[in-house]
């Protein structure tokens, strides 16, 4: 069951299965992470739903949700240091990070639908089709009463509207240079989709080549099914290669 910091529990995500994966190709971006999140979420019925209403932050959850179904909680790091070059890893937790991310959110006052910044203009939260409809740049669209400027309507909705995408501090272990990264978890969940492709490809080549399954039949597997079946063929294959080897 999805915590309250994983998008509205009213929204299901379906199996990721390799048809899905298939299209992360090295280039993925975070663009590609959200139109699968767009192809996952079903309502209740299993049904597809649209996104678009939902705030920023609640799809960004959704988004979490998926990685914590696929990776579990921590997001692994590669940087270069910008001075010497050498590069290091760290390793983030992203539920923690969501937490503290909701714990520092100035909270909607209970029936209201808007905030109201200390000048007194109302704002109202980002939601997915203002992003899209205004590439990120329709800010003063948000203000519904009063006046605000657009650094104070950014300022607000970075505290107001969370999303998992931030600056790192990640001091280099090798020259101690102060470095500093950026994390952002629609193109991390799509880089390390797109990594992957060549278990993808060898998975399928296994399954087919024991089974007989058509590339159809096995793209559309879960990818936990997918794995499981692949990782029982190699299994069979050592030991058939162990066996061998003994009667050799
Ligand atoms: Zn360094």
């Amino acid at each position: 069951m999805p915590g309250p910091f994983l998008g509205p529990p009213s929204i299901h995500l379906a199996p990721l299965c390799g048809k899905d994966e298939a299209g992360f190709v090295p280039g993925a971006d975070a663009e590609t992470a959200l139109a699968l999140l767009r192809t996952l979420a079903l309502d209740a019925q299993g049904a597809g739903v649209s996104l678009d209403t939902l705030t920023v932050t609640e799809a960004d959850r959704l988004l979490l949700r998926l990685y914590l179904d696929v990776y579990g909680d921590s997001a692994d790091c590669r940087v270069s240091c910008r001075s010497c070059g050498e590069s290091s890893e760290f390793a983030l937790s992203l539920t923690a990070i969501a937490r503290e991310q909701d714990e520092a959110a100035p909270p909607l006052r209970p029936h209201e639908t808007h905030w109201r910044l200390s000048g007194g203009a109302r704002v109202r939260p980002p939601t997915l089709a203002d992003l899209v409809n205004t590439g990120g740049d329709g800010l003063l669209s948000l203000v519904v009463e009063g006046d605000a400027d657009r650094s104070q309507v950014e300022d607000w909705l970075e505290k107001a509207a969370p999303v998992m995408a931030f600056d790192v501090a990640a001091p280099c272990p090798h020259c101690r240079a102060d470095n500093e990264t950026r994390f952002g978890l629609a193109a991390f969940l799509a880089a390390r989709l797109a990594a992957e492709r060549p278990f993808l490809v060898r998975e399928t080549h296994l399954i087919a080549s024991r089974y007989g399954w058509s590339h159809a039949e096995i793209m559309a597997l879960s990818r936990v099914d997918r794995r499981a079946y692949a990782t029982l063929i190699e299994g069979e294959r050592s030991a058939g290669l162990r066996s061998a080897r003994r009667s050799a």
